[in-house]
């Protein structure tokens, strides 16, 4: 009766019809098992076993519901995707093996041969290389725009455009598209409107409220937000999610049940971890403004920023990161990262601990110089992504690293 115990007699584990974000996050998902464990239960296991040769081919037929093999569905990954699905506000989520397995199996499992894609030219470094240099080879072709120039969007729209494809806010200079517009423009032109929303996660930001098709995280970041697995997943109708969820099971790059059960533990914090990043980062961003020898401050929390209402209107905070340009160039901006005594030199963010990079010669590096100078990415250029240490630690460490840069 080993296989009675779970999916087949589930006991629900509360009623939560109606509860709000913070709620979700805590308790959606949740299904116990008759040992009556309190936590969600882990199940790592490769695959399931059957009561009888006819349960065999009734649950292969699909007759009967239940797990087979843990590529297709496994009760912890199932857990997390119906939690992050109901976190977004989705009819379905799936559960990849890493951000970029979650942006993959949407563009493999939605387009074909010879469809278009618009891409904001503000995305993460391998995504673009994703498109440019792989999805190119089976005949979709990507053209990049600008993320805030809508009529950039609107021009770059052909007839055979499928998909637009962007993150908001973008990384690193924290610009912001209006998701609304860009849904409208996709609609018009029966194409689909993907968002990586990776930067604000549900509890800043719902995409799909905004008339988003498809949403995508990496689980890696802010989901997990202590850095301890590399995992994604997409979100959008039963629809899209059914050709994302049939390529996946095909293609393989699925969550393994551990990495499920600690984004599952992620969420449950997501929403304090948030709101303190997003106001640490705020107090980090307005000390930084105030800096002489700060030349630009960009973050969605300033109202120095270009776009300050719109990042009112579409998000509830202003998440973690946040980058600025000193008056100085490479040398100085590489002194003061080397000065620092305990900020974390990574390209990861979304982190409990503060991390900064160089993102000219790291996230951006492989960018021509043309790019980077098209988007921005100057030597001058620091990104942050402040973590839940003491606001007056990290800066008492960012004031070690202005002083050995020479700059103050
Ligand atoms: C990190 C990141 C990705 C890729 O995610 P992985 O989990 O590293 O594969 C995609 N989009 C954004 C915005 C990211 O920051």
């Amino acid at each position: 009766m080993a296989n009675s115990i779970y999916k087949d007699n589930p006991i629900p584990v509360a009623n939560i019809d109606g509860a709000e974000l913070e709620t979700i996050a805590v308790r959606a998902g949740h299904q116990r098992t008759h040992e009556l464990e309190h936590s969600e239960a882990i199940f790592p296991t490769s695959s399931f076993v059957f009561n009888s040769a006819s349960e065999a081919a009734a649950r292969f037929s699909g007759e009967v519901e239940g797990n087979i093999y843990s590529r297709f569905t496994n009760p912890t990954v199932q857990a997390f995707e119906e939690r992050i699905a109901a976190m977004e506000g989705g009819e379905r989520a799936v559960a990849t093996a890493s951000g970029m397995a979650a942006i993959m199996s949407t563009c493999v499992a939605l387009l074909k041969q010879g469809d278009h894609v618009v891409c904001s030219r503000s995305v993460f470094g391998t995504t673009n290389v994703f498109f440019q240099k792989y999805m190119s080879k089976f005949g979709v072709e990507t053209t990049f725009v600008e993320l805030t120039d809508l009529e950039s969007w609107r021009s770059a729209i052909k007839e055979n455009t499928a998909l637009l494809f962007l993150e908001t806010p973008s990384n690193p200079l924290c610009e912001i598209a209006d998701i609304t517009q860009l849904a409208d423009l996709a609609h018009k032109h029966g194409a689909l409107l993907a968002v990586d929303n990776c930067f604000c996660t549900p509890i800043l930001q719902r995409p799909l409220d905004f008339g988003a098709d498809i949403v995508i995280h990496s689980a890696t970041k802010y989901l997990d937000g202590q850095g301890r697995c590399i995992g994604g997943v997409v979100v959008g109708s039963n629809q899209v999610m059914e050709d994302v969820y049939g390529f996946l099971r095909s293609a393989g790059p699925t969550m393994s049940p551990f990495n499920a059960w600690v984004f599952l533990k992620g969420l449950e914090t997501l929403s304090i971890r948030m709101r303190a990043h997003s106001e640490s980062a705020l107090i980090i961003a307005q000390w930084l403004e105030s800096k002489e020898s700060v030349e630009t401050v960009f973050y969605t929390g300033l109202e120095s920023h270009a776009q300050y209402e719109l990042a009112k209107k579409q998000q509830s905070g202003f998440s973690g990161v946040l980058s600025f340009r000193i008056k100085g160039g490479r040398e100085e901006a590489w002194k003061l990262i080397d000065g620092l005594q305990f900020l974390s030199i990574t390209a990861n963010l979304g982190d409990t601990k503060t991390t900064i990079t160089h993102p000219a010669t790291t996230t951006h590096g492989r960018l021509s110089d043309e790019d980077k100078v098209r988007s921005g990415i100057t030597e001058n250029l620091i990104r942050i992504s402040v973590g839940l240490e003491s606001v007056e630690d990290i800066k008492k460490d960012l004031q070690a690293g202005f002083i050995s840069s020479g700059l103050e």
